[in-house]
């Protein structure tokens, strides 16, 4: 089912009578293609959840539309809707077996919807299965780990075959490890089953190593939607570039003259059709090579080595940050012992910016793309 955003705008009044009232999300428009898991990426406030009841039905926009296939659903009730819904607390009723929890959904309904027994029952077995928790239907959910007692809502969720499955921050009550196998889970269910899926949450990497695409929120604006690579790749704007990637970007006060970039008195890049003036850099981990000759001098703090990759921390005076990151392979030839250390960079992975509105500044185009 695809589902359509149009200029989609909710405005939460003020608690007090002098406050200012919240624009919670204001104007979004976008599409979501059938069968796509779309990760709602923001940090906390920004409105993710606030979309996600809009879709739900549960929260009434103040303005703009919703369209599930062809069909207007901006005014049509949650029950009618057709959504499932998965929140970060799993809300099973403690007093129900894993078996009734499931089940629950399925009951009680009337005319065309109405099921058999053996009908629900298939359902409920189905739905188990699919989530991988069939041996555990007739346990209370005070007897599950936290991750078996999200499998149960995701069953839950899943077994009414909604058109739509929205999840808010499904994971955030998960350790470490079974957040990473429950994401994973998550993945292959909704590949399997091909239902549209919305799934919120704050954190880049889940976001997206989960989605078909991202959409990036920042208080209640939209700020990119594609992706995760192309958004990683080509942030449209210093909050999406700040935002995405672990270890984060790395960030300097620069200075462009005669289509050459400086950070401090090093001149690093060529960056062909910026302006003269001052600029933030940004340079993600990767895009360092350490190189003898290389421009851009930097104290040399430390060397992590993590497996695969060899981490270099270091001092530049022009960096906005005490301490810049680079990652680079752990078979490349580096001094550990010397006080400094010399990087060339990766033109693609070095991005500019406008330090006023952290708009970004393109350079080589023509170099890069024709
Ligand atoms: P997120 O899920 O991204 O953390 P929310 O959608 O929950 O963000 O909230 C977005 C903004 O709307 C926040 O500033 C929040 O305080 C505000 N907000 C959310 N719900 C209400 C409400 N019922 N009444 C007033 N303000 C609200
Ligand atoms: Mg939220």
């Amino acid at each position: 089912m695809k589902v359509e955003l149009q200029h989609l705008t909710k405005i939460f009044p003020s608690r007090d009578k002098k406050g200012k009232d919240v624009v919670a999300v204001s104007d979004f428009t976008f599409s979501i293609p059938d069968g796509e898991l779309i990760g709602l990426l923001g940090p906390s406030g920004c409105g993710k959840s606030t979309t996600l009841y809009m879709l739900s039905g549960l929260e009434k926009p103040t303005g703009g539309k919703i369209f599930f296939g062809d069909d207007d659903v901006t005014d049509l009730p949650a029950e009618n809707r057709g959504v499932g819904l998965v929140f970060q607390n799993y809300a099973l009723y403690p007093h129900l077996t894993v078996e009734q929890n499931i089940r629950f959904p399925l009951e009680n309904r009337k005319g065309v919807g109405k099921l058999t027994k053996a009908q629900i029952a298939e359902k409920v077995l189905e739905a188990a299965k699919l989530v991988q928790i069939d041996g555990l239907l007739h346990r209370k959910p005070s007897e599950l780990s936290g991750g078996q007692q999200q499998r149960v809502a995701i069953a839950r969720a899943l077994v009414k075959m909604p058109k739509v499955l929205l999840l808010d921050e499904p994971l955030s009550n998960l350790d470490a490890r079974l957040r990473l196998q429950t994401r994973e889970e998550i993945r292959r269910i909704q590949k399997k089953t091909g239902i549209t899926t919305v799934f919120v949450t704050h954190d880049q990497e889940e976001a997206m190593s989960i989605s078909d695409r991202i959409v990036v929120m920042c208080a209640g604006v939209l700020q990119q939607i594609g992706k995760p690579q192309e958004v990683y790749d080509d942030p449209v704007n210093l909050f999406v570039a700040k935002f995405l990637g672990t270890p984060p970007i790395n960030m300097f006060r620069g200075r462009v003259e005669g289509e050459q970039l400086f950070i401090g008195g090093d001149a690093v890049l060529r960056v062909p059709g910026v302006r003269d003036g001052v600029v933030s850099v940004g340079i993600r981990p990767e895009g360092f090579i350490p190189e003898e000759d290389g421009p851009l001098l930097c104290k040399l703090h430390n060397v992590e080595v993590m497996g695969r990759d060899v981490s270099i921390v270091a001092e530049n005076d022009a960096a906005e940050a005490p301490l810049i990151r680079a990652i680079i392979q752990s078979d490349t030839r580096l001094n550990r012992q010397a006080d400094t250390v010399r990087f060339r960079l990766k033109p693609h992975k070095v991005l500019l910016f406008e330090p006023e509105t952290g708009a970004r500044l393109r350079f080589g185009e023509e170099e890069r793309h024709g």
